[in-house]
């Protein structure tokens, strides 16, 4: 299924953009001072492109800091008056967009935690139908991929067409090393769904500390994400929400130095010929490859008749296990990674097992 929205890329509301979009700034707005001194820090790499700060702040459990409310937005256009950088926040219920709209932020953003509720979902859609907004859409909280197309949905069919989707993770089931687990399938999975809708990471929340930030961010670029957001602070250690994740400034900027930024196209029509010389190759190995698994289903074929004229199982495991043995040998030799040869051969001879059963279960 692919769903042609008519969605504007980023450079339509964003035209001074030439880079990955980057969006950066606090998890949260704690004061005045330090929302301005992020921000004006945040200013002079011209990387950045987008400042956010969270002003009303879900929190999973009661009692954390919830964020400093309207307030924050004044603080917010100030920032943008003073460095000239467009600003986002999040909101959550039809009042906090109300306020956003009012208070003309640039970016609103829909929350993990309320994209996963259709409710809260059309609430914003209704506010801001009609309006220019841009709106862009976290994944929700729990792996649901018709979830997270059904508020890009919601929103486009409130008029909106400057939509952006974030990829910021999935609450895991079991400890990982990240906070909330990537799922690269899945936005690949968006992807070919709604081709013309941005998808951009936000590795802090992936992450939840400073040190996976790198990592993420550069698969989000091989993947072909279109940019990225990244919590900053002043000075994190202080943070009152989601300290272990933030970058000062300044390590922000050095992680962007670090890290290759990749086009989906090169726009260097060398580059496009060899591509395609090696998609070609590629393309023609594949179709042998399907041929030989073919020639192999037939002797697989023969063998279960065999097996069933002389009333001998499908299903052998010593064979199996030679068999196993003897092609991830054969694997090593060729330099082929042992687990993707153990992955492939237990596909195959499961199918070939399945065959087998069938012919023997035939009248
Ligand atoms: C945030 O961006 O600060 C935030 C609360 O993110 P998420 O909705 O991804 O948890
Ligand atoms: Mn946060």
């Amino acid at each position: 299924m692919t769903l042609k929205l008519d969605i504007n890329p980023i450079k339509s509301w964003l035209p001074n953009i030439d880079n990955p979009l980057l969006i950066s700034g606090p998890c949260s707005l704690e004061s005045e001072k330090q929302a301005m001194d992020t921000a004006k820090l945040l200013a002079k790499d011209k990387r950045v492109f987008v400042y956010r700060g969270g002003v009303w702040k879900p929190r999973t459990r009661p009692g954390s800091f919830e964020g400093v409310g309207s307030i924050g937005l004044k603080w917010l256009q100030q920032i943008r008056e003073e460095t000239g950088l467009p600003i986002g926040t999040e909101v959550a219920n039809a009042q906090h967009t109300e306020e956003a709209l009012k208070a003309g932020l640039d970016v609103l953003w829909i929350g993990a935690r309320s994209t996963a509720s259709p409710f809260v979902v059309q609430e914003i859609a209704d506010v801001v139908k009609g309006t220019d907004a841009v709106v862009m859409i976290k994944n929700p909280v729990n792996p649901d991929v018709q979830l997270w197309l059904g508020a890009v949905e919601r929103i486009h069919q409130a008029g909106i067409k400057n939509i952006v989707a974030i990829h910021r993770g999935f609450t895991p089931f079991r400890q990982t090393k990240y906070r909330n687990y990537p799922n690269w399938k899945t936005v690949i999975e968006i992807k070919r769904m709604m081709p013309n809708l941005p998808i951009i990471c936000d590795p802090s929340h992936i992450a939840g500390t400073r040190e996976y930030l790198y990592e993420i961010s550069q698969k989000a670029f091989d993947m072909g994400m279109e940019g990225l957001m990244l919590e900053s602070h002043i000075d994190p250690s202080c943070a009152m929400s989601d300290a272990g994740q933030q970058l000062t400034p300044a390590d922000l900027s050095r992680l962007l130095d670090r890290l290759v930024i990749r086009y989906e196209n090169a726009n260097n029509p060398d580059f496009e010929n060899q591509l395609d010389v090696l998609r070609n190759r590629i393309d023609a190995i594949d179709s042998e490859l399907l041929e030989i698994l073919s020639s192999r289903v037939d002797i697989v074929k023969k063998i279960g008749q065999y097996k069933k004229d002389n009333n001998v199982t499908a299903l052998q495991i010593n064979r199996w296990t030679k068999l196993m043995e003897d092609r991830v040998g054969l694997g090593k030799k060729l330099d082929l990674n042992e687990t993707f040869v153990k992955i492939i051969f237990q596909l195959i001879h499961e199918d070939s097992v399945r065959m087998q059963t069938e012919i023997m279960d035939e009248e």
